[in-house]
């Protein structure tokens, strides 16, 4: 911090995420961790002012993933093979939540870990103990006995037990209520049926609003998305349309996804004003990137048939999420449609938000609508639009930076030059590989 106790950022290309052209050669000035001033760039600054040069860069602001799980690992394992304990889950999730801070996501929405670990870990980074993102922690999921993320120990059956578990949760610091609407990867669990009725969700959203939380549902099946808008919940996950007899596998070579859709229980989502937040890619993108680029480098023989079948269904599967994407686009939903990166569970790996983004175009959003999709869009979803999300006066000075122009390409976010938190330089990019 400078003398005056001003610094500015000197933006080569400001995309600003409110959804205005970038603008070139602009200075953000800061104070106090806030943006004071956008304005254009001058050379003749005042004297003792910090200046951050990212004059052949462009600085957007920082990511903001609403949905990831930092306790898991997303190195492939399924829920049932998680043995870990708490403790050791507590140091991974630190971890994890410093790998996104790197990859510029400066605020993430956990939704959903065991017991109360997250809410120690968002203690110890309130506390300045550890550097993270800002976070917003659900604790445990609400789910039925035998739910999805039940081994997380946030059951409730009933009304009643959602109302108690929710006071619980709130009593321990929740900032919001993810409820298990459908089932899921969990074994046990179906992802094609609904987990809890319109009258249970809603027992949630009443007692989840009392309190001031926003609430949002893990929806994998059609009928699970019909309850949780009969319900009022503020947003839902995923946005699947399965159906009870669809057969979904989690493998490593891609899951099993049914493209399926329901255009009257899309068009009654599209109507409620709810935000869909898409977990694109999802579970298989890593290993079906992998195997095209092997492909690519050495050769179509260089595969085995069973090989050349998962980068097929790979494929489905992505052109499966980008239709939904178009989908949705085609319902009016643009400006209430979240890419999130459901970072932890299975093979998806922290970091790596960028990914679903090249979904969101792929499904015909432009990459300004998709950058905006993960940051003023989440922002609003997640209840801080107010101080994050956007590069205007008086919010947070959260920022990445990056080399490449974005816009040009949305794979030119995989790499941070420099993330800023409230103003602070947290990473710098010493020109080494990550
Ligand atoms: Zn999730």
């Amino acid at each position: 911090m400078s003398a005056t106790g001003q610094t500015i950022i000197r933006a080569g290309r400001l995309i600003d995420g409110v959804g205005s052209e970038p603008r070139s050669d602009v200075a953000l000035r800061l104070e106090g961790g806030r943006i004071a001033a956008v304005e254009r760039w001058r050379e003749n600054l005042a004297e003792g002012v910090t200046v951050h040069d990212y004059s052949t860069q462009t600085v957007l602001p920082g990511l903001v993933d609403a949905h990831c799980h930092l306790t898991l690992l997303g190195a492939g394992f399924a829920y049932e093979e998680i043995g870990f304990a708490d403790e050791f889950m507590a140091v991974a999730a630190v971890h994890n939540a410093q790998v996104m801070l790197r990859s510029g996501v400066t605020t993430l929405r956990d939704n959903g870990a065991r017991h109360g670990i997250m809410f120690a870990v968002r203690e110890a980074m309130n506390r300045g103990l550890v550097l993270g993102p800002r976070m917003l922690i659900a604790g445990r999921p609400v789910t039925p006995s035998g739910g999805h993320f039940h081994w997380c120990g946030g059951v409730a059956d009933g009304a009643e037990e959602i109302r108690r578990q929710i006071r619980r949760l709130v009593h321990e610091g929740a900032d919001h209520i993810k409820i298990m609407a459908s089932g899921g990867g969990t074994a046990g669990t179906n992802p094609g049926l609904p987990s809890y009725d319109a009258t249970e969700l809603r027992s949630a959203v009443e007692a989840a609003h009392h309190y001031g939380r926003l609430t949002t549902a893990h929806c994998r099946a059609t009928g699970a998305i019909a309850n949780a808008v009969e319900a009022g919940l503020d947003c839902i996950e995923h946005a699947e349309f399965n159906e009870p007899g669809d057969l979904i596998e989690h493998v490593a070579e891609g899951p099993g996804h049914r493209a399926g859709w329901d255009d009257d229980v899309a068009r009654r989502l599209a109507d409620s004003g709810m935000f869909a937040s898409l977990t694109l890619p999802g579970s298989g993108y890593v290993a079906f990137r992998e195997l095209c680029e092997r492909r690519d480098r050495e050769g179509p023989d260089a595969l085995s048939s069973e090989e050349h079948a998962a980068i097929d269904r790979g494929r489905a599967m992505m052109e499966g999420r980008a239709d939904h994407v178009r989908r949705f686009l085609a319902l009016g939903m643009l400006t209430r449609l979240v890419i999130s990166s459901d970072a932890g569970p299975f093979d998806i790996e922290f970091g790596k938000l960028y990914q679903g983004l090249e979904v969101g175009v792929a499904g015909g959003m432009s990459p300004m609508q998709a950058i905006q999709a993960c940051t003023r869009v989440s922002a609003e979803t997640c209840g801080v639009l107010d101080h994050v999300g956007t590069l205007e006066p008086g919010k947070q000075a959260d920022l990445l930076i990056v080399g490449a122009n974005p816009l040009d390409d949305v794979r030119n976010l995989r790499e941070a030059v420099a993330v800023f938190k409230a103003g602070e330089l947290v990473v710098r990019d010493e020109g080494g590989s990550r």
